[in-house]
């Protein structure tokens, strides 16, 4: 008969992680059903074993990190952060999946997760006109930064931020936020880094920190101060921002003759609770036509990459991209908006397959668009 390893080290620090919500779980399995790559992830069977302090076998690398699991939870536990408790475990047990590791290591040697060069990190703002310290400084994501796609919306950014006539900054020697790292476990690299982008920041003397990544946003906002590492000025989205220059009229927005939908990023809407700026920027554009999907704010499905499983292309996470294209199908949008370079790359990637007539774009670039 097979034995299970209780560890009540593990079970405290499990306890802990939750904020003690985990003994709060009752077993009612809601977690499993509503889990959006459920029946790969044993929900509900990972939950009692952290109340007990059993092992994890490796199941929760699958996890997406979304939190869709934790809306329909009625106990209210942090099943994410439990989740996380076990790849910390599991970090120190080295039992990592190769491409995560192989993330580390680049951001390691490189500063992101693509193995890029350091000196390109700011190439995606050559021809702009950025200082090297002003009002708003722009945190850009390594995806933003390198991915020739993604590098549109930090320009967009850039050039909607210039026609409010504010002065941005980027920064010399920016390394990646760490959320790879955060999602896989490792907490003393995580310190280094977070004091290094901090230091960074601090020479800018900026009045506000953007991020063009949801991801980023809660690195800065939320995880860095529990590391030591406090950033110098308020950490917003760039939709918060953004929303509040078109609210306060410094930003009018143009014409867009368009039906628009949004995908909410999970690390922005449940994760950070921004659920009504980025819809204000899209409404406010004119000409566009805005509606929803089936699936909207706290309840919005993942696009599939959260957790660390766009760097591991599971095939599980696949399925989760694809739903979420059909449903934006449905609504026979011509533009599916979002506001986190991930869930763009899950979504393109995944169009190439399934070839809707959707055109996938992040919310700064219509807004641009709007403004020729
Ligand atoms: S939904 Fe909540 S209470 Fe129910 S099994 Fe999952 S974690 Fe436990
Ligand atoms: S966070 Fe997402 S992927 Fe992870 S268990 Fe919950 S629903 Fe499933």
């Amino acid at each position: 008969m097979a034995r299970l390893r209780i560890d009540f080290d593990l079970r405290s620090k499990l306890l802990r992680a939750s904020g003690g919500t985990i003994n709060l779980c009752y077993q009612c399995g809601s977690c499993t059903a509503s889990c959006l790559i459920s029946p790969g992830l044993p929900v509900r069977t990972i939950m009692r074993k952290a109340q007990i302090g059993a092992l994890d076998d490796g199941s929760s690398w699958k996890c997406l990190s979304c939190r869709y699991c934790e809306v329909t939870c009625p106990r209210g536990v942090r099943i994410s952060d439990v989740i996380r408790g076990y790849r910390i475990m599991l970090y120190e047990n080295k039992s990592v999946p190769e491409r995560l590791v192989e993330c580390l290591w680049k951001i390691y040697d490189y500063g992101n997760p693509l193995g890029a060069p350091r000196r390109e990190r700011l190439v995606w703002a050559k021809g702009l006109e950025v200082f090297s310290s002003g009002e708003a400084a722009i945190y850009s994501c390594c995806m933003n930064a390198y991915d020739k796609r993604l590098q549109y919306a930090a320009k967009s950014l850039v050039e909607v931020l210039l026609k409010a006539g504010i002065k941005v900054s980027v920064l010399e020697g920016e390394n990646c936020c760490g959320d790879v790292v955060y999602n896989t476990g490792e907490e003393y690299y995580l310190e280094e880094l977070a004091q290094s982008n901090i230091s960074v920041l601090e020479k800018l003397k900026p009045t506000v920190i953007l991020t063009l990544s949801p991801h980023c946003y809660n690195m800065l906002k939320n995880i860095y101060p529990r590391y030591g590492a406090k950033p110098p000025a308020p950490v917003l989205h760039y939709t918060q921002y953004i929303a509040e220059l078109i609210t306060s009229g410094r930003i009018k927005p143009g014409n867009l003759n368009a039906k628009v939908t949004y995908h909410d990023p999970c690390y922005l809407g449940r994760w950070s609770n921004i659920y009504e700026e980025p819809r204000t920027i899209i409404q406010h554009i004119n000409g566009v036509k805005f509606v929803e999907m089936e699936h909207n704010r706290e309840n919005s499905l993942c696009c599939g990459g959260g957790g660390g499983a766009f760097w591991m292309e599971n095939i599980e996470s696949r399925k989760v991209t694809r739903e979420r294209l059909t449903e934006a199908k449905n609504t026979e949008a011509e533009l599916m908006s979002t506001a986190c370079p991930y869930c763009i790359r899950m979504f393109e990637d995944e169009l190439k397959i399934v070839r809707y007539s959707i055109r996938v774009v992040d919310v700064v670039e219509i807004l641009r668009e709007s403004l020729r």
